[in-house]
């Protein structure tokens, strides 16, 4: 069992609009409103839509549904589609991206190299999905568009933290994940980079993330210290929960979410589905899964023991 959050607390959920809602997801959501509700801290709402070819408007709906579904709510983010896009959609902060991208060149320019390889030349040269290094001695300048920019991740590179549930983690980056696009080759700011300087905006201290996610982690947590006006992200507090669930062995997984193509709303018969490998995670007793409210004082209950 956790060891309880300060008030202050700020976290997130971060969902992308590149499909329907799935299982992991929703339990997701779930284990990390519980943890901010009861430390009585602030929650908001971050979609990710970096990716604007990927997203699709009946997505983005089901994400805010998904969420009523669960019985959730946050404090601050976008009430609906509309408000989505009108103030909230990445693509408001592309100035913001592009300083840190600047700045980061600036400040370290040899960590920084252009990347010109396509995905199929990728596809052919690397043998485990690592990026093998192939435009490493490629300097990067500022002014030429279309290329993507990657940084050189020392082949030691080891990133440690402390994990809410895990404790101790150590991450070989360089095994893990190899030199990583922090600028895609369309300028657009690459995922790992654009959530760093979210996460910041938002002043998150707490993030909860499946154990899938963990060499993401790793980059994220190496890069910020690189990054201009990044450095509160190294004190944010990381939680990863497992994607297995004991007694039924649902396996959160990527595949399990691929098959899920219709999402959790449409393929469970309740949120109860939810909330019972949320209990397991907790380690608190299925009959706590009947209802969020009792969700709730069952993790109470269990802090106070
Ligand atoms: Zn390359």
């Amino acid at each position: 069992m956790l060891s309880p959050l300060p008030a202050s607390v700020v976290s997130r959920l971060a969902p992308t609009p590149s499909g329907f809602l799935h299982l992991g997801n929703a339990v997701n959501f779930t284990l990390t409103w519980l943890l901010v509700r009861q430390a009585g801290g602030t929650l908001h709402l971050r979609i990710d839509d970096l990716d604007r070819a990927r997203v699709r408007p009946q997505y983005l709906e089901n994400i805010f549904r998904t969420i009523d579904w669960l019985g959730l709510d946050y404090d601050f983010g976008p009430t609906g589609l509309d408000d989505f896009e009108q103030h909230y959609s990445q693509r408001h902060y592309l100035s913001d991206y592009t300083a840190v991208l600047q700045a980061t060149l600036a400040a370290n320019p040899t960590m920084v190299y252009a990347c010109r390889c396509s995905r199929t030349g990728l596809a052919r040269t690397s043998t485990d999905g690592r990026y093998p290094g192939t435009c490493r001695g490629a300097q990067v300048e500022a002014a030429v568009a279309d290329v993507a920019w990657r940084v050189r991740v020392p082949e030691e590179t080891l990133v440690c933290f402390d994990d809410l549930w895990q404790g101790p983690v150590q991450v070989g980056l360089a095994r893990e994940l190899g030199d990583f696009v922090i600028r895609k080759k369309d300028g657009w700011p690459a995922y790992q980079l654009a959530s760093i300087i979210d996460d910041v905006r938002l002043g998150v201290t707490l993030i909860v993330r499946g154990l899938d996610l963990l060499p993401s982690t790793a980059a994220q947590l190496w890069l910020a210290q690189y990054l201009p006006g990044m450095e509160a992200f190294r004190r944010v507090q990381f939680g990863h929960h497992t994607l297995i669930s004991g007694a039924d062995g649902v396996k959160l997984s990527k595949s399990t979410q691929a098959s899920s193509q219709r999402g959790i709303m449409a393929e469970a018969g309740g949120p109860v589905v939810v909330y019972r490998v949320v209990a397991q995670l907790l380690g608190l007793p299925v009959a706590a899964a009947s209802s969020l409210i009792s969700l709730q004082s069952a993790l109470s209950t269990a802090r106070n023991a």
